[in-house]
């Protein structure tokens, strides 16, 4: 049976190099040649191609210099973008209006955007009462397709997302036409550091490997 693509278990992974000699029979780079090609081609001559060139540019003058913050703004200077907009978590509310006032010192005009705009109630997604974190009270649903729709009618060129769920991330990529990135992502029990259980996965959270599952 053929192997599911999966670059995690290659042992030569010099795609970097565009060396290609010991790759594995799934190696991407060999199965998709053509299709990679295609891509890439209709990149640098599409719509995107400035992103395309101005991300690799940045990830060279900035490497192991600018922490993401510095790289976020270096990224919207390069692209010549003056109206950014973020899509918050009401839970990030303190850290998204310290980002704002960041962003607006070097600048830029800033729109901001909480979670729970609208004032959706749960129950309206179909979230039963016994599914909310407090059952019998009023709880309003994160509506990121309505901040993404906000966003963009708002003008936005760059949104950035500042610890979306997983999952309400997903719906907001999904219903924007913006070019998007992430600052931070959710993770309530780590204080927002997602890595930390992957950096500790042999000792503290040897939970996490289900014997016999990879
Ligand atoms: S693309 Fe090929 S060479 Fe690169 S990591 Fe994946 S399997 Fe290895």
């Amino acid at each position: 049976m053929k192997k599911f693509v999966r670059c995690t278990d290659c042992a030569a992974p010099l795609c970097y190099l565009h060396v290609f000699d010991h790759v594995p029979a799934f190696c991407p780079s060999i199965r998709y040649e053509e299709e990679i090609s295609d891509v890439s081609r209709k990149l640098a001559g599409g719509e995107l191609a400035e992103v395309a060139r101005v991300s690799s540019e940045g990830a060279g003058a900035n490497y192991c210099r600018k922490t993401r913050v510095e790289e976020t703004i270096d990224f919207a200077r390069r692209l010549g973008l003056k109206r950014l907009g973020i899509a918050f978590c009401i839970g990030l509310r303190r850290e998204a209006a310290v980002f704002a006032n960041i962003l607006e010192s070097h600048g830029f005009d800033v729109l901001a955007v909480c979670c729970k705009l609208g004032g959706v109630p749960k129950e309206d997604f179909g979230v039963k009462n016994e599914e909310k974190i407090n059952p019998g009270t009023y709880e309003g649903a994160c509506n990121p397709a309505a901040q993404a729709k906000v966003l963009e009618r708002e003008g936005s060129q760059l949104n950035v997302l500042l610890g979306l769920c997983v999952g309400h991330d997903s719906i907001f990529i999904a219903n924007t036409r913006v070019l998007t990135t992430v600052l931070a992502t959710k993770d309530r029990v780590t204080g927002h550091c997602p890595l930390q259980p992957i950096y500790l996965a042999d000792s503290y959270y040897g939970r996490l490997m289900t014997v016999g599952v990879r």
